[in-house]
């Protein structure tokens, strides 16, 4: 009997009564390891219903004590750190170092979250006018919603509800179906930690199942995390709904090496930022762009990332794992294939990958373009595997123009010895997060993740500090607490008319 994965409605853990499901595989072994089922629209609503229910009390649940939920919650995932890196590794193929690392991401986000008294503070002006004061409050929206993708099947739920919840809301997370066996878990591990009943609901499925929840009167916010079509189909169906909706999507970025940089760090750090979980990172490097004479180390980075290979999750000397599935697999064989039917050079070339003892594996083994030019599809569209492609230019502001001329703005990295150049580079491009001598800057929770362009449709992040604004609304009241002092309003023309 294969393992079913559970909707969670209502405080329970219950078999969907769908009848649609999909095969939930291990992409190194295609060995089945559960069924993910699409929730009927009965289930949908049932979730809906149970999360607005439950907002009336958890709104009311003092802040501190939503807190310490998420003090618990902290310490019980550090405690199944392995375990949970364990079967995070088994369904993405990830290598269990990536796994945990993809975790131990989320768990920083639930800390931020323990914190929330102190991130939900309003504001105070004494004395707006005569004996008049204003302040603000911080309240919870209500049923928010999280939609997620299949690469970081914990870090991205994670970065999600538990800001929501610890900021009075309940949420309903649907996490990509390729691999839904880390939320299970997670959502088990946050009853443990005593969540009540109602505030956190898990659903499956695809279009249809986050159409359900996009078109709810009762959904107050939408939060997506994915590609850039789907990403671009959901802000505009939430937005045209009157929800609040960010969506974090797809992404191309690009490196700049400049001829002062330490030859032996860069080529360190592209191997490991373009071929690290297989490319399958949002902020994955993706284009090299050399500046003068720094293509002279383009030999040594085609030797290093030759010696790169993937393998098993358990694999202790695999670089990196599987691509996702069979279609992702294609995908990304189909671009190395146009790449050169595109007239770039293929230096180095995984299309024929094979891992001793896992024949059906997803494999793809580093790849390394070189004469790549703006106009050809390995350089325009997100390949998401492990495939790096190289650009030459003369001049730092040739490369800041490139990179500058992109739709996505997600993030880049510059290396340099030179301080005018970072600081150039920094100031100029035009892309939300910028390493300098660090190729993926991923930003702490402390901060708010921050992608620019087609990379990001919003005002707010989710991610982070900003995470309270977009989770909440400000309510400002102003009052007057002794009617029997005088009070200046000839200022204020409403309360005068008022007054009067
Ligand atoms: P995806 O867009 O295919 O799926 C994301 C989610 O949307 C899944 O839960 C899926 O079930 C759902 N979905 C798919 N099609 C839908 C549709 N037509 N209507 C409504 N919902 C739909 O993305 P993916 O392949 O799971 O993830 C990889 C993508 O995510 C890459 O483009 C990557 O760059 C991006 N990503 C971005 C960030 C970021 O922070 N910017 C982070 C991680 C991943």
């Amino acid at each position: 009997m294969v393992q079913q994965v559970p909707l969670f409605l209502d405080g329970e853990f219950v078999t969907s009564e769908s009848s649609q499901k999909m095969p939930v595989t291990n992409p190194a072994s295609q060995e089945l390891l559960a069924e993910v089922p699409y929730a009927t629209e009965a289930e949908v609503e049932k979730a809906i219903a149970s999360a607005k229910e439950a907002f009336k009390t958890w709104r009311n649940v003092a802040t501190p004590e939503r807190a310490r939920l998420m003090m618990r919650y902290a310490v019980l995932l550090k405690e199944h750190h392995d375990e949970l890196g364990e079967l995070l590794a088994k369904d993405t193929g990830k290598t269990f170092e990536d796994a945990k690392g993809d975790v131990w991401r989320g768990i920083e986000v639930v800390e931020q979250a323990a914190n929330i008294p102190a991130l939900m503070m309003g504001e105070t002006v004494e004395n707006v006018a005569g004996g008049i004061d204003t302040y603000s409050y911080i309240q919870p929206l209500g049923v928010c919603v999280g939609i997620t993708p299949f690469n970081f099947p914990a870090m991205i739920p994670l970065w999600m509800y538990p800001m929501a919840i610890a900021c009075g809301n309940t949420f309903i997370i649907k996490p990509s179906e390729q691999d839904p066996l880390t939320p299970v878990r997670l959502i088990e591990l946050f009853v443990q930690a005593g969540a009540p009943k109602g505030v956190l609901q898990m659903i499956h499925g695809g279009k249809e199942q986050v159409d359900m929840l996009l078109n709810h009167p009762e959904t107050k916010a939408v939060s997506f995390v994915g590609s850039v079509p789907v990403g671009e189909y959901i802000y505009k169906t939430s937005t045209a709904n009157m929800k609040r909706a960010q969506c974090f999507a797809g992404a191309k970025n690009h490196s700049v090496i400049m001829p002062d940089a330490d030859p032996t760090k860069v080529v360190n750090n592209l191997v490991g930022a373009s071929v690290g979980a297989a490319g399958q990172r949002c902020m994955a490097i993706s284009v090299a762009v050399f500046v003068g004479d720094s293509k002279n180390i383009i030999p040594e980075l085609k030797e290093s990332m030759s010696k790169v290979r993937p393998g098993a999750w358990d694999d202790a000397e695999a670089g990196y794992g599987p691509l996702i599935s069979k279609a992702a697999h294609e995908r990304v064989i189909g671009f190395i294939q146009k790449g050169k039917e595109e007239g770039a050079t293929c230096l180095l070339d995984g299309s024929d990958c094979t891992v001793p003892g896992l024949p059906d594996g997803n494999w793809v083994g580093p790849t390394l373009f070189t004469d790549v030019t703006p106009e050809m599809s390995i350089y325009q569209e997100e390949i998401f595997g492990p495939v790096l492609c190289c650009i030459c230019v003369d001049t730092l502001e040739e490369a800041i123009e490139l990179v500058n001329s992109s739709p996505y703005g997600n993030g880049t990295s510059i290396f340099t010895e030179s301080g005018g150049a970072a600081r150039k580079y920094q100031h100029e491009v035009e892309v939300g997060q910028v390493g300098i001598n660090i190729p993926i800057p991923v930003p702490l929770p402390f901060f708010s993740f921050t992608g620019w362009k087609g990379s990001f449709m919003g005002d707010l992040h989710a991610y982070g500090k900003q995470a309270v604004r977009f989770y909440s609304e400000t309510k400002t009241i102003t009052a007057r607490w002794n009617y029997s002092e005088p009070c200046d309003t000839s200022k204020q023309p409403n309360l005068t008319i008022h007054l009067k």
